[in-house]
């Protein structure tokens, strides 16, 4: 089984880490692909693909199981999901789509979530005490529910957005990105400048 980690990476943070670790104990993966986004849309993205990729890389290079992949972002644009599955399935066979809980929450906004279900599994990073039936609608409303597989994760309270204003306000980013990540910021000069985050 193929594991797929898609996120924009702007930057990759602790909790992302947490999830991809969280996978690879709890499911049977055979490898992970990391896949940052290229051109999301609707979402703003601030970094040039190739800072996120090198971002990703410092990011996952100690979880040894863990590949950083360009398929997202060499791909003629916006490279939706579904295709990036049906993609991956053809290539390696069985493949599980990895999100957090809050992206499938908002499951049916996708470009053809059924084709998504269709290609691949989609495992849904839940907390310690997270309330399953929130997501019983978006269960209720896909053809293939039984695609969909729940696995814990620890809360880790992080989001890039946080970084991100942290960065820009001069505070403390410590223990909230992988060591190497806060380096390549800090050297690159990354999220100094930002306007105020889009609320989303
Ligand atoms: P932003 O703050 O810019 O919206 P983000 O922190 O949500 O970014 P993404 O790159 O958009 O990061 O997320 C990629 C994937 O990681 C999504 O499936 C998201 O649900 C999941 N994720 C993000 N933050 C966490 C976290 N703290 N714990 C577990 N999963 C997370």
């Amino acid at each position: 089984m193929t594991g797929l980690f898609g996120g924009t990476f702007d930057p990759p943070h602790v909790g992302h880490v947490a999830l991809a670790r969280a996978a690879l104990d709890h499911l049977r993966l055979d490898r992970l692909l990391v896949v940052p986004a290229g051109r999301t849309p609707g979402k703003r993205v601030a970094s040039d693909p190739a800072v996120r990729v090198a971002l990703a890389q410092a990011a996952f290079d100690g979880v040894p199981q863990a590949q950083v992949s360009r398929l997202d972002i060499d791909r003629p644009q916006p490279a939706y999901s579904f295709e990036t599955v049906r993609w991956a399935r053809e290539r390696w066979g069985d493949v599980i789509f990895l999100v957090g809980a809050d992206r499938f929450a908002d499951f049916l906004t996708w470009e053809r979530p059924n084709e998504v279900l269709r290609y691949a599994r989609l495992g849904v990073a839940t907390r310690p005490g997270f309330d399953r039936d929130r997501l019983a609608g978006v269960l209720a409303a896909v053809e293939r529910p039984d695609q969909v597989q729940f696995f814990e994760i620890p809360p880790v309270a992080v989001s890039s957005t946080d970084v991100r204003r942290r960065v820009a306000a001069g505070e403390p980013i410590e223990g909230l990105v992988p060591p190497g990540v806060e380096r390549l910021i800090h050297d690159l000069g990354l999220y100094r400048n930002q306007r105020r985050a889009p609320v989303h």
